[in-house]
């Protein structure tokens, strides 16, 4: 068997604001790079470019001499990612148009088996089912005439079967477009690590070929990591910073060591905690109560000397230090308790769509910045590297159950007290005990994240 993999997506950050003259250049590349995109979406994402796109040769060589590069004097080192970026969407596209499809046609009960059949093998193969979208005479591979013929005699009425796939495709088949000019992709051949000089100190980083010939603009780093592939490079016009993706695929950890059950409560000022009263991330509540406090201030500032123009570059920049050290802070502390837990499966309660408001206005202020999405995001592909189960319970009154009786109980503060057996208990550790017993015993929401999807 192949060894699961996943990929897993590397990030390094520019260390300082860029100059606005840099920061310019960088914007000019992402417009050209996203008006190129734009151009590709109108002019293949139809039905009629279908036979075109794969596997996308034809569509390069139409788009080096539409004299578009040249227009712009975009390099082409970006022209042509820019080009099969947009190729990528518009084939992500037509695989869920199919799959839509074909999920419609095994539903449908005006359909015999044989016209299943049919639409299937049309559905499937590319130029086949491009010259029925088109109107045009059924093109069928060499290979695979026999096979048609023989599907075609079983079914009756085979124009209402095109008909059809043209409607469900106009129903399904979205115009695409994009507007948003925050990016890039680069190839290496764009790029180079190095250290620039600037008087005694030399600052690490990368430089970065622009529209203007041999000139390279530098964006220091703040790590020394070097990558040999394509590349993918964020802008943050707000606060003139540059975020850089690296796309790297891993194999999936399997630890014959990690073979325990483990229930978690989550929080907002502890991050985790488990059945047996562990808890990580004990200081996520401080460092989000900083974060919080610090806008607040900041905007009471802005607010009274608005006047005066006060730049907020200052302010995005250390708003995103604070972020950067929560998320340090997060991933610490999940690394953390996966190496300490060991453990095979998690259960946890479903997390709530919004958090109920509190009473204390620091809260909701605190609320408003914590990294719920983040902390989701990295415990979940933590546990994917790791081969670990995330199972995810019913979490109706998971603080109210007594983990001991299952009675209804009551909580002042953090303590949970059962009104049935007197069973007293940290409230968190109650709730994370009741996930691993409501886990355990089946009353799951969904077997959520299986190692296997890789989507
Ligand atoms: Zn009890």
């Amino acid at each position: 068997m192949e060894p699961a993999t996943i990929v897993k997506t590397i990030h390094q950050y520019s260390k300082t604001s860029l100059p606005d003259e840099d920061m310019q250049k960088l914007q000019e590349i992402a417009d050209d790079y996203n008006a190129v995109k734009e151009y590709v979406y109108q002019r293949y994402g139809g039905i009629h470019s279908l036979s075109k796109i794969y596997p996308g040769y034809t569509v390069q060589n139409e788009m080096t001499q539409s004299g578009r590069r040249t227009e712009l004097g975009l390099p082409s080192v970006y022209f042509y990612l820019a080009v099969f970026d947009a190729l990528g969407d518009i084939k992500t596209q037509w695989t869920r148009v199919r799959s839509e499809i074909l999920r419609r046609i095994m539903k449908n009960k005006e359909f015999t088996q044989e016209d299943r059949h049919y639409l299937r093998f049309v559905t499937k193969i590319n130029t086949c089912f491009s010259s029925i979208l088109c109107g045009k005479n059924v093109e069928i591979p060499k290979e695979m005439e026999s096979k048609y013929e023989q599907l075609l005699a079983e079914i009756s009425d085979v124009e209402k079967l095109h008909r059809y796939l043209r409607r469900q495709v106009r129903k399904n088949l979205h115009k695409m477009h994009t507007d948003k000019a925050d990016g890039f992709f680069i190839a290496e051949r764009a790029y180079r690590y190095g250290q620039q000089d600037e008087g005694n100190n030399a600052s690490y980083g990368i430089f970065v070929a622009t529209k203007e010939k041999r000139q390279r603009i530098f964006i220091p780093l703040t790590d020394t990591n070097q990558y040999k592939k394509q590349l993918y490079i964020k802008l943050n016009a707000e606060n003139n910073t540059v975020e850089i993706a690296i796309p790297k695929v891993l194999e999936v950890q399997c630890h014959d060591e990690y073979v325990k059950e483990v229930g978690l409560s989550i929080g907002i000022w502890q991050m985790f905690t488990t059945h047996e009263g562990h808890v990580y991330g004990e200081h996520l509540g401080e460092l989000h109560m900083e974060l919080a406090d610090f806008i607040r201030e900041s905007n009471k500032t802005y607010r009274r000397e608005k006047q005066n123009n006060p730049g907020r570059k200052k302010y995005q920049n250390k708003k995103a230090r604070l972020e950067a050290r929560i998320h340090d802070y997060i991933n610490q502390e999940l690394n953390r308790m996966l190496e300490t837990e060991q453990p095979k499966v998690f259960y946890l309660p479903k997390l709530p769509k919004s958090m109920p408001a509190g009473v204390n206005k620091n809260i909701n202020y605190s609320l408003n910045v914590w990294q719920r999405g983040y902390i989701r995001k990295r415990f979940t592909q933590k546990c994917r590297e790791n081969n670990i189960e995330i199972v995810e319970v019913i979490g109706k009154d998971i603080s109210r159950e007594c983990s001991r009786c299952g009675a209804q109980g009551t909580y002042v503060k953090d303590d949970f007290t059962c009104s049935q057996c007197g069973y007293e208990i940290d409230k968190k550790q109650n709730a994370a005990a009741n996930a691993l017993h409501r886990g355990k015993t089946g009353r799951r929401l969904n077997k959520t994240y299986p190692v296997s999807d890789n989507s």
